[in-house]
């Protein structure tokens, strides 16, 4: 078996804390996650991320890698450390590393859990792409996927003609009794034919074949609010996967991932915009045409302007997607040279020249430190 360096994996140093592993795990987690990562190694990759974190989080199985390597986890070779071999993730929580980072309730169901409380389904998160204009004014869109729904055949029973369990005759546990040294134990327990219930199936659902759930292939029609950002979240309650035994739906979380736009740079709630303009434009003052977010507008650049100037459109940014509120609209004057200049164009510009154009307050600046100085 080649496995590759846990610490490697996770991309640490073998001096790494604590702290340091739990941060790499996040991020990898996060990228990796099959729910989000659509990549045909992503499931792989993920599994190898959660196994190198699993031990390398825990001081005792992080000792002992760091002294046998990967043979330290293997079958039969385990040195004490509760005879850890293979790997089972069933005792491993993450849930708290998960917890914050999609926003809570963040679903994973390692290891057979057979117990019959009821368990809410699973959350999902998708990434979801949207033009700067999507995500500036909202838009509606429709997301496919597959999840585990209820099963309509059974209503989520699993089976039909419901009878009573004749194991356990109802009660859902068996009693049974040990005889030791010290008198008489009763030991109660789950009845194994029923799980507990109490009532068994005499049909088993052939839709499901008796799990009450089957994986459906939703349509979700969503609709996104405007305002929205790259890293923003839209939870859709109780559209995630069924709840199992009664248990409540999970959510769905939508990531959004917003494309660049071609002239716009977006903080936030507010627009900035670099405006290229040629050197008389800015010597003589003008008017330029400016694209903003609601249409274009004529812009007075007055004369004299100077490169980095800014001017500033007030309510001409993005709508804020809880205040409702708008953005400012920034825009910075790009002063350009012509890169290309006619005869005759040159010819006035050494006459131009001749004119004396050092009237800046910097340019005087320097040329009085020169005077001074030689
Ligand atoms: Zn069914
Ligand atoms: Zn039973």
């Amino acid at each position: 078996m080649n496995k590759r360096d846990y610490y490697e994996v996770l991309g640490v140093s073998k001096t790494a804390t604590d702290k340091e592993i739990k941060s790499a795990f996040r991020k990898l987690a996060k990228q990796y996650h099959p729910d989000v990562n659509k990549e045909a190694d992503a499931e792989e990759k993920f599994k190898e991320i959660q196994e190198a974190y699993a031990v390398l989080s825990d001081e005792n199985r992080r000792k002992q890698y760091d002294q046998f390597g990967h043979a330290a986890f293997q079958n039969g070779t385990a040195s004490g450390a509760g005879g850890f071999s293979g790997f089972d993730f069933s005792d491993f929580d993450f849930s708290d590393i998960f917890g914050d980072l999609f926003g809570g309730g963040f679903g994973f169901s390692f290891g057979g859990n057979s117990s019959n409380r009821a368990r809410r389904g699973r959350d999902r998160v998708i990434s979801m792409k949207l033009t700067f204009e999507e995500a500036v004014f909202g838009t509606k869109k429709e997301i496919k996927l597959d999840v585990m729904d209820t099963c309509e055949e059974c209503h989520g029973k699993g089976g039909h003609n419901e009878t009573t369990c004749d194991e356990c005759h109802g009660s859902g546990t068996i009693v049974s009794e040990q005889r030791s040294l010290f008198g008489v134990y009763q030991t109660r327990t789950t009845c194994p034919k029923c799980e507990g219930k109490g009532k068994i199936y005499k049909d088993v659902c052939s839709k499901c074949r008796g799990k009450g759930q089957i994986k459906k292939n939703k349509t979700i029609e969503v609709k996104i609010p405007a305002g929205v950002d790259t890293g923003n979240q839209l939870r859709l309650a109780g559209k995630g996967e069924a709840g199992i035994n009664g248990g409540s739906n999970g959510d769905i979380y939508i990531e959004f991932v917003v494309s660049k736009h071609p002239i716009y740079e977006r903080n936030e709630d507010d627009i900035y915009l670099e405006l290229p303009i040629n050197i008389t434009e800015a010597i003589l003052g003008c008017k330029k045409e400016v694209p903003t977010l609601y249409g274009n507008i004529n812009l007075v650049i007055p004369a004299g302007s100077q490169n980095g100037d800014k001017h500033r459109l007030r309510g001409k940014g993005v709508e804020n997607v809880s205040s409702k509120r708008k953005g400012d609209m920034y825009i910075t004057l790009k002063i350009l040279m012509p890169e290309k200049i006619s005869r005759d164009q040159k010819k006035l510009l050494e006459q131009l020249s001749k004119t004396g154009l050092d009237n800046n307050i910097e340019i005087k600046r320097y040329n009085e430190y020169l005077r001074k100085n030689r």
